[in-house]
């Protein structure tokens, strides 16, 4: 999968996504992330991309002639079928798990757009160059850069070969194998520590009874 991200701060994103899994997945060319910083599209001697809101009020709106060049620059970046175009808002529909796994199944390629200060121009969505609106939650954030690497790390976790075991994201929490449940808890070595001890049933070695017990606990 490609993963275009539209940001004014390219910088912010070192870290969580060069390290571990993600690194990895990167090396092993299963997942493409490119940064493409906002103030190469701005305007004039200071490389202006946001201005005051029309209406008043505090706050600077980025401007929908500086955001959608930068738009159709990166589509024209690459192979540009099947992709997929979210502005992380905090207005947008709640990601879910579902939703995250459309995300992985549904589309080769993702361009994230991050906000700043008071958001977009609304026009840049009346205008068809954003698919839809996501939010991580209900709050509200300095910028939509958090908000993209969440959504990066947790569709790639459903791109094929990016965990080490293809089944380690079936059977987890709000997944289809859990009805959308909370998983079960994990205990693991030692058997016992100050007085707590691992449940019973995960020490009988009886999977009929293990599966049982799991099933219960999912919640
Ligand atoms: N004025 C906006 C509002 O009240 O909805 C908030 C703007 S916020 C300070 C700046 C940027 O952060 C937004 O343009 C968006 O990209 C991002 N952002 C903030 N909270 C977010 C959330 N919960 N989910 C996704 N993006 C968020």
């Amino acid at each position: 999968m490609r993963i275009d991200v539209i940001t004014l701060f390219p910088g912010m994103f070192t870290g969580p996504l060069t390290e571990s899994i993600l690194q990895r997945a990167q090396d092993a060319n299963l997942l493409e992330i490119y940064f493409h910083d906002l103030k190469e599209f701005g305007l004039g001697e200071y490389r202006q991309v946001d201005d005051r809101p029309y209406g008043g009020g505090v706050g600077m709106v980025h401007r929908v002639d500086t955001v959608v060049p930068a738009i159709e620059a990166v589509l024209e970046q690459g192979d540009a079928k099947n992709v997929h175009s979210i502005y992380l808002s905090a207005r947008g529909d709640t990601l879910t798990q579902p939703k995250v796994e459309s995300l992985a199944h549904d589309y080769d390629r993702l361009l994230l757009l991050c906000g700043h200060y008071e958001g977009v121009d609304q026009r840049i969505m009346e205008g068809g160059w954003i698919d839809e609106e996501i939010s991580i939650g209900p709050y509200v954030l300095t910028g939509g850069e958090l908000p993209a690497m969440v959504l990066i790390d947790a569709v790639s976790r459903h791109i094929p070969g990016v965990l080490g075991k293809d089944e380690s994201s079936h059977e987890e929490s709000y997944s289809q194998a859990t009805d959308g449940k909370r998983e079960y808890p994990h205990y693991t070595r030692p058997e016992e520590f100050r007085g707590l001890s691992v449940p019973n049933v995960l020490l009988s070695g009886h999977h009929a009874e293990i599966e049982k017990w799991r099933k219960n606990q999912l919640s």
